[in-house]
């Protein structure tokens, strides 16, 4: 298969008025690239390589013209994203998801934790901390109701609850001055329990591979690679980006590459790649149809009337024009 961004579709020969009038020229055609399912590869692939590792078309776009490669357009591009791409990373993830929540059922019980970055794009990364903090499950449920009773304003009651954080790890002085040290006696005997180390390496990501709150941060920093905050992207666009970050975190997360029998670091197959190829491209309605299930909410500006454009003009110009 033809690996070179080399994008023209099939091109004819040009002759001079002089071979027009010979009839005995031969027409030759040469094709720049092979055909998958009506798709020329090479751009159907260098279309996938953008999506599939998060990068922005635009700026592989500019890349390849400073090259002097010719490439795709934009509107062959976001074909190429609606009608393949999308489909084939919610239809992976889906399979991925449905592996691992067998998984985490086959675990028993699931106790979850939830961080919200309520930044933009806002994004909760849900984790099971059932491992780790189970023998702490009591004490911290009734932490939340001893912060909340004893508090008289909401900061205090903000900080007390925050302190759990430190008081499981052993650490009971804290850099809030609604709450700047424990209440409680020092701990001894039965109290010191067993204190958590700071990185826990057992908490995990639901429906996600083993993470700590270093690789909790390690996710969110990936996010912003596959969905950078200066981009703006559409609703499904953004959570096909969210979804290849899991995914891309899952399949490096806490494992070692693989090797061969001689040692050497072996060649990764992407399972997006593969579907797509073998698979979506060849009859992409089943893909679709799925990727159509899912609740794209209308945009933010559409619950605001639209101003009929006269009066938006008047209200304009007029200098009592209201601001509020
Ligand atoms: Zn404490």
């Amino acid at each position: 298969m033809m690996t070179s961004a080399v994008t023209h579709a099939d091109v004819t020969d040009s002759f001079d008025s002089d071979q027009r009038h010979d009839l005995t020229v031969t027409i030759r055609q040469w094709k720049s690239q092979p055909h998958i399912a009506n798709f020329p590869a090479g751009n159907l692939q260098l279309s996938a390589a953008t999506s599939f590792t998060g990068c922005s078309f635009l700026q592989i776009k500019k890349f390849l013209a400073a090259f002097n490669i010719q490439s795709i357009s934009d509107r062959t591009y976001f074909n190429h994203q609606s009608q393949l791409l999308h489909p084939t990373i919610f239809w992976q993830w889906k399979c991925d998801q449905t592996i691992l929540l067998q998984q985490a059922a086959q675990d028993g019980a699931v106790f979850l934790g939830g961080d919200m970055r309520a930044d933009n794009p806002c994004r909760y990364t849900m984790m099971d901390l059932k491992t780790e903090l189970a023998p702490w499950r009591k004490s911290i449920v009734n932490h939340l109701h001893w912060s909340c009773s004893t508090s008289k304003s909401g900061e205090e009651t903000v900080a007390k609850w925050k302190s759990v954080a430190n008081h499981v790890q052993d650490i009971h002085t804290h850099d809030d001055e609604n709450f700047p040290t424990c209440l409680h006696e020092p701990l001894i005997g039965e109290d010191a329990r067993q204190w958590l180390k700071p990185n826990v390496e057992k908490l995990k990501h639901c429906g996600e591979k083993r993470c700590g709150e270093a690789s909790v941060e390690a996710f969110h920093s990936l996010i912003l690679r596959f969905a950078p905050k200066n981009v703006a992207f559409s609703f499904l666009g953004m959570l096909c980006r969210f979804l290849l970050t899991a995914m891309h975190y899952n399949e490096n997360a806490d494992r070692p590459q693989a090797t061969t029998s001689s040692g050497e670091l072996r060649l990764h197959r992407d399972p997006l790649q593969e579907l797509l190829f073998e698979r979506v491209v060849e009859n992409p309605e089943p893909y679709q149809e799925l990727l159509q299930q899912v609740y794209v909410p209308p945009p933010l500006c559409s619950q605001y009337d639209r101003l009929d454009k006269s009066e938006a003009v008047a209200r304009h110009k007029s200098p009592l024009r209201s601001y509020g």
